[in-house]
């Protein structure tokens, strides 16, 4: 007697599952990325990058993070950049009305925390160091003269927290018509706090913002560990990674550095930082080489990076004690060109090696 095959429905439904499977898995391995990601850019005049070490990730969520990071930052450029002569903040700057100007809210943040962190510093750093920045010539870098005393003394005239006022949350008011705003010492910490909120807001629970140096963290990374970061060593000439000073773990926090060594101008053989000091006109001449701040923001971090080059080192640190949850690293140039170092009380809870 034959025996009818046996027919089962489960037998059949799991044969479709594994063809389905082998059909469609070639497809959903395209559509999804590993665990870790990441993409970037230019802006800012420099290089930003963004990592994600999130559950996977299919490619459509990505390409529609990197492309709302790229349309923030057109629109924090569009606000802050003094490259541009469009942006609002240059509009400000050229207009030498001395009535309220409506500008916007990102412009009046920025400017509000650094005129709070000039007012801190005693004038150390300051705003609107703009005249003396134009007058020195860094943002054409070509091997312009020493400025004459007189025109030194002149710009100074238009430099002074006093001199610029916010009104309200989105307008601005100059009370010198000369008066202008640089917040470069401040832009790239802001553009790297705005992209990471935004990243958070779109669920990414473990994300590394970094615009030229400019970092800021959220979670782990990809290995599941903290954030691990390199210091660089600052000589003059190397490329960027290419000598670490030390390497810290920077865990929901920020890490911002400050240097005399890759952005200089050079006039009869002699180096100029592009880091005023406005108290005297000049670039600053101290032992200070260069600055890493860890502070709970970026842009807390990027202002307070570029201040402490700019005042005595005891002076930074004591600054630095007056700012919650916030270390420095203060490396300094001695006569014989050897580095010596300074650190905030728990800066060294932070180094990982
Ligand atoms: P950073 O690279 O963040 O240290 O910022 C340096 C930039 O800040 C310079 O290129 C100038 O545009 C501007 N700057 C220079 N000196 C000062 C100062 N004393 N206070 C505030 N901003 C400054
Ligand atoms: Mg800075």
């Amino acid at each position: 007697m034959s025996r009818k095959p046996s027919y089962s429905p489960k037998k059949t439904l799991f044969g479709l599952l594994f063809l389905a499977v082998l059909v469609f898995y070639p497809y959903l391995r395209a559509q999804y990325l590993p665990r870790s990601v990441e993409f970037g850019g230019e802006t800012m005049g420099t290089y930003y990058t963004v990592k994600i070490a999130d559950s996977r990730m299919s490619k459509r969520r990505l390409r529609a993070l990197h492309a709302n990071t790229q349309k923030l930052l057109q629109e924090i450029n569009a606000d802050l950049s003094t490259y541009d002569p469009a942006s609002v903040i240059s509009r400000f700057n050229s207009n030498t009305n001395t009535t309220p100007q409506l500008v916007t809210e990102s412009l009046v943040t920025v400017t509000r925390h650094a005129l709070k962190l000039s007012r801190e510093t005693g004038g150390a750093f300051d705003p609107t160091v703009r005249p003396l920045v134009d007058l020195w010539g860094f943002y054409n870098k070509q091997d312009q003269p020493i400025p004459a005393q007189a025109d030194i003394d002149s710009a100074r005239r238009s430099v002074g927290a006093h001199l610029i006022q916010t009104t309200g949350n989105d307008a601005l008011t100059k009370s010198k018509s000369t008066a202008s705003l640089d917040l470069s010492a401040s832009a790239k910490g802001y553009g790297v706090d705005r992209i990471l909120q935004m990243l958070v807001s779109a669920d990414c629970a473990n994300v590394y913002v970094d615009i030229g140096g400019e970092i800021r963290t959220r979670g782990k990374s990809p290995g599941g560990s903290a954030w691990r970061i390199a210091i660089e060593t600052p000589v003059p000439g190397t490329a960027l990674g290419e000598s670490h000073y030390l390497t810290i773990t920077v865990e929901d926090r920020a890490i911002a550095s400050s240097g005399d060594y890759r952005n200089f101008f050079q006039a009869d053989g002699k180096r100029y930082s592009h880091i005023i000091d406005p108290r005297t006109g000049y670039p600053i001449s101290n032992t200070v080489a260069a600055v890493s701040v860890l502070a709970p923001d970026c842009m807390h971090a990027d202002t307070l990076a570029t201040a402490l080059m700019v005042m005595q080192p005891d002076a930074g640190l004591a600054l630095i004690a007056q700012h919650t949850n916030t270390e420095a690293l203060i490396i300094m140039r001695d006569a014989s060109g050897q580095f010596q170092d300074l650190r905030s009380p728990n800066f060294n809870a932070a180094i990982s090696d």
